[in-house]
């Protein structure tokens, strides 16, 4: 992967524009400095990776636009060696964020084709975290619990499977609805009690159920 003072400079420009946008979690800002986002695009969009807009990857999905990352993240509220579960891998951009912020990841994604290659991209940019094939509507029962889950795919409603999956204190962020999206923190506050808060409007790819 080619990386140029040129990338530097375009970062530092996306990091000063999720600011104004209001994103003011240190540590997100500076993932999001540090990740070549370059390297997650289809090379039809290349010059577009600075952007702060969603990109078709192949396979009919998206690279989530980085103020979506940086806010889910910032959501999240991710410390170092946290156990995070990612569903919907897709690039691999958002777990190469979660990645910098010194979380312990698992990522999984019902394609295939995205999964082997992110994690064949993730593994070359030195990212080192666990990848899973398989259908996120069932999480990673037999790794659970996670301190925090993050959903990167517009899910009809909060699944069950992903809620029992949290450590109590742990944050599931989700966005749940059809064609635009409310971003969900749902807290474990205790074995079963949960506390859910809105935080805005997004439109995301649809979670569906199975792999391919
Ligand atoms: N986090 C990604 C955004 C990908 S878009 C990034 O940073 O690029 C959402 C992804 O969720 C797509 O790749 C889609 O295939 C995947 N997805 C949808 N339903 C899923 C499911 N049930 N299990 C796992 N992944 C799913």
């Amino acid at each position: 992967m080619e990386e140029s003072y040129h990338h530097k400079g375009l970062r530092r420009q996306l990091v000063d524009t999720l600011k104004v946008k209001g994103i003011n979690d240190p540590a997100v800002l500076r993932a999001i400095g540090t990740v070549p986002r370059h390297a997650f695009m289809d090379s039809g969009f290349l010059h577009f990776s600075y952007k702060d807009q969603a990109f078709p990857i192949g396979s009919g999905q998206t690279i989530s636009q980085p103020y979506t990352v940086a806010f889910q993240t910032q959501l999240l509220e991710v410390k170092p060696f946290e156990k995070v579960m990612e569903i919907g891998t897709g690039s691999g951009y958002q777990a190469a964020v979660l990645s910098e912020m010194k979380a312990i990841v698992y990522t999984v994604e019902r394609q295939r084709e995205l999964y082997l290659k992110a994690q064949r991209l993730l593994s070359e940019l030195g990212y080192s975290m666990h990848f899973f094939y398989g259908d996120g509507y069932d999480g990673l029962p037999s790794y659970a619990p996670f301190d925090k889950i993050l959903v990167t795919a517009a899910a009809p409603e909060v699944p069950e499977n992903l809620l029992r999956q949290l450590r109590p204190g742990g944050i599931l962020v989700i966005p749940v609805g059809d064609e635009v999206q409310t971003m969900l923190r749902i807290r474990r506050v205790s074995q079963d009690e949960f506390e859910t808060s809105r935080h805005g409007s997004f439109v995301f790819v649809p979670f569906v159920k199975g792999k391919v």
